[in-house]
């Protein structure tokens, strides 16, 4: 397995990985969307609330605000020293205390510690009118996107077979019809040839090879090399989110080889 093109970003990675298989490829994607564990608002204790808003809806709504994640001070409550009664090395406190007319918005959660405030200050969560209030207290935990979508670190993780397109130049006459019919755009007649702009835009639609009533151009995918996508919502970063996955894979086949070595 080969990555020969890797764009990382902050919150989003690309990459172009030779050699692999659609197994691997899915195994990682699912990983990354449903194992990595993030920090969520999960409890929330409200002592007033006379919005528009119900007290549930407003506890779904501060559940999904992306929290920074540090999974070096955090541990998953249920398997703390605290017994899952809650401690600073499982469980991060907000406060939120807001009087009308105003726009309560993400950025009012009030951390225990700055360094656990929310990602994006800019998310509302209830407009507050004339003698409206909301106080409450909320209780962050890490979880996995398996068991919430608010735990769901990724979004958008998805992966397609590196394309393929072939140019027959002797059966082409330039006619020009499947450089229109690409919905991406990625055909183009150049110094009196049918050139590519950019191959990994192509979806593998094959509109070009309908339009063609000449036989001169073949799409299709490299089942061994695939481009490999994926977004953060910013609770942990793209390379943070890549290498815990690969962390969780490799310590599951760890654990099957340990198994088959007991079986010998
Ligand atoms: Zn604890």
């Amino acid at each position: 397995m080969k990555i020969n093109d890797i764009k990382l970003g902050k919150t989003n990675c690309k990459m172009v990985i030779e050699n692999s298989t659609p197994y691997f490829m899915n195994s990682l994607r699912r990983v990354i969307l449903s194992e990595i564990p993030k920090l969520a608002v999960s409890y929330v204790t409200v002592y007033d609330n006379n919005s528009a808003l119900f007290d549930e809806i407003i506890a779904h709504r501060i559940g999904m605000i992306p929290l920074p994640t540090k999974l070096d001070l955090l541990g998953f409550r249920d398997q703390c020293t605290c017994e899952g009664k809650g401690c600073p090395n499982c469980t991060v406190l907000y406060t939120l205390s807001k009087e009308g007319p105003c726009t309560v918005y993400s950025g009012d959660l009030q951390p225990q510690d700055k360094m656990w405030a929310p990602v994006d200050g800019n998310i509302p969560i209830v407009k507050l009118t004339e003698g409206q209030r909301l106080i409450l207290e909320a209780e962050a935990v890490l979880g996995r996107g398996k068991d919430h979508a608010k735990w769901q670190v990724a979004s958008g993780v998805g992966y397609k077979y590196y394309p393929i397109i072939e140019i027959d130049e002797n059966k082409c006459n330039l006619c020009g019809k499947c450089v229109k019919a690409c919905p991406r755009n990625i055909l183009e007649i150049k110094n009196n040839k049918l050139t590519i702009k950019d191959i990994e835009k192509c979806s593998m639609c094959n509109s070009c090879v309908e339009k063609c009533n000449k036989d001169a151009i073949n799409v299709k995918g490299d089942e061994s090399k695939f481009i490999f996508k994926f977004e953060t919502d910013g609770s942990l970063s793209a390379k943070e989110v890549l290498e815990k996955a690969l962390e969780i894979l490799s310590n599951r086949y760890k654990e099957i080889h340990k198994q088959i070595v007991k079986i010998k």
